[in-house]
């Protein structure tokens, strides 16, 4: 069995194939699904989806016409995969985007995060603990990158674990009812820390080699206890992971012709730490409450960008969908069609265009010279995601026609009794089948149905909720210019001058 050292000693050195990661998921993690232990992730009928999405990036990085953009040559390291090279500039930024939006969009529409969202975490931890290091005199930053250097040694799959159960929410963690509502300390001693709680929705927990923690919110100095990071491996003695349902994989496995559902899915888990022990050269945060709320707040910069990139890859799929299907069923260039097809061209372009201007108006966090995308555009593009998802896939279903709840499935035009009249009557403008008209229904289906929930949810919560994105907007952005601009217009002002802010 291939395994690597958790004690943070280096193994592999240099990309891993996707074999050498579909073996080192064979490790004894303890997974539930629908009330049963899963003996073998990578063979489980359901769970395995998300295995097999998740090994896509292993596989590209040795593909000649993806290694290119999958795979970073850096100076020190030597090959590394390009999630793991950290941003020094607008353009470092902008090669991430197209990793993100390309490697979304290989995957059917579906984002790929097993390396994206651990690489935000550990980008967010770098600026967090060396600030933390200068003003408190603590060396969390070297253990940040060791642990940085053994993860882009190995070529490591991760999950990042941030947001807590948190019980009564109008509570602060040390006032809830049970104080384990929010991950905490229970007992340091000279080896490490034990820790207990539950974090949720930890996206590919089961697929990922290690997963790292983060604090959810801002503490007090009451919550001190609570504001605590660190990475564990997957298979830690106490770390439990109970799955959710994974609807999409089952209606797949029942009608092979949903693709997605069977190659292109992610997993949620609810992640119980039953009194885990983390020994110090794994732990980043513990009781500097201060550095709580930056922690919280610079990892989500890193993922809203990421989120955003994604997601403008989402959308291509769903203009795919509704031009395909205005062609189809020969109502193109009818104006109402064209509204709705444009409406998700919009949202499409306007989350690349955010998260190209967050490229451009990046800035450099002064300690560690890390590129940060821009938090105003950021959190703009995010939020527009957040509030228009829905919507544009309103427009998509105008578009379609009742078809996309109704239409027979592919498995009947296998039929010799039946697919003579799908092949008649299911058919829309001349030249393309019925059958080449139904898949496409059929995908909508999958996108609206199996998967519906999923995405309705995630796309309004996934990367913190309209409300986190509302609140940094309003806290983070810069007023002087406006309230000058306003001061002035007003004659309270008798001068303008540039506002340097654009
Ligand atoms: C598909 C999916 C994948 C995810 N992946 C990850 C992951 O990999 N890692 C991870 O750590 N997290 C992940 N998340 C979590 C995501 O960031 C959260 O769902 C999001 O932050 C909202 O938190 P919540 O679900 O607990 O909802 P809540 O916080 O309960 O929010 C519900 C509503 O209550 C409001 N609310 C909550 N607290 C207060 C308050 N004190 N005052 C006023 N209003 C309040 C919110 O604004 C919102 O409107 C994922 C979520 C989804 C849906």
């Amino acid at each position: 069995m291939l395994v690597y050292p958790s004690n943070l000693g280096v193994f592999k050195v240099g990309l891993r194939t996707p074999e050498e990661y579909l073996e080192s998921l064979k490790d004894g993690r303890e997974i539930y699904y629908r009330g049963k232990k899963v003996s073998d992730i990578t063979t489980h009928e359901v769970l395995s989806a998300a295995v097999k999405h998740a090994m896509d990036l292993f596989k590209l990085q040795f593909d000649p016409k993806y290694k290119k953009m999958l795979v970073y040559n850096d100076p020190e390291y030597g090959e590394i995969s390009s999630f793991y090279k950290i941003p020094r500039n607008s353009s470092d930024l902008k090669d991430r985007f197209k990793l993100i939006y390309e490697t979304t969009r290989y995957g059917r529409g579906m984002f790929n995060i097993i390396k994206a969202i651990g690489s935000d975490a550990l980008f967010g931890l770098m600026i967090v603990t060396k600030k933390m290091d200068k003003e408190l005199g603590t060396s969390y930053y070297e253990r940040v990158m060791k642990y940085y250097n053994y993860i882009v040694k190995n070529d490591l799959a991760l999950a990042v674990a941030q947001t807590d159960v948190k019980g009564d929410r109008s509570l602060r963690p040390h006032q809830q009812s049970d104080p384990d509502l929010y991950l905490r300390i229970v007992k340091t001693n000279e080896k490490g820390i034990i820790v207990r709680g539950a974090k949720v929705h930890t996206t590919q927990a089961i697929a990922a080699n290690e997963i790292i923690v983060l604090p959810t919110r801002a503490m007090t100095e009451k919550d001190k206890e609570y504001a605590l990071a660190f990475a564990i491996p997957a298979n830690t003695k106490g770390l439990k992971l109970i799955s959710r349902p994974m609807k999409a994989v089952e209606e797949a496995i029942k009608d092979p012709s949903f693709i997605m559902g069977r190659m292109n899915v992610e997993n949620e888990t609810l992640t119980v730490f039953d009194d885990v022990f983390v020994p110090w050269e794994r732990v980043f945060m513990a009781g500097e409450w201060p550095f709580a709320g930056p922690l919280a707040i610079t990892f989500p910069i890193f993922h809203r960008f990421t989120a955003i990139s994604y997601r403008a890859a989402m959308a291509d799929l769903l203009i795919g969908v509704a031009k395909l299907l205005a062609e189809f069923n020969g109502v193109d260039n009818k104006s109402h069609i064209r509204r709705d097809v444009v409406e998700v061209i919009k949202y499409k372009e306007l989350l690349r265009s955010t998260a190209i201007a967050s490229c451009d108006l990046c800035i450099i966090d002064k300690l560690t010279k890390i590129a940060i995308p821009n938090i105003i555009i950021t959190n703009v593009g995010k939020l527009l995601a957040n509030e228009n998802y829905l919507n544009v896939v309103k427009h998509v279903i105008d578009v379609a026609g009742g078809l996309a709840a109704t239409a027979p499935s592919l498995k009947d035009f296998e039929s010799p009794e039946i697919s003579q009249y799908l092949e008649k009557y299911l058919v829309g403008k001349k030249g393309i089948t019925a059958k080449e008209r139904i898949a496409i229904f059929n995908l909508l289906r999958e996108l609206i149905s199996s998967f519906g929930a999923l995405f309705g949810v995630a796309m309004m919560h996934a990367e913190g909720s309209i409300e986190a994105s509302v609140i940094e907007l309003y806290r983070s952005y810069n007023y002087d210019s406006n309230k000058e601009l306003a001061l002035y217009a007003s004659g309270l002002k008798k001068e303008i001058l540039p506002s340097n802010n654009l």
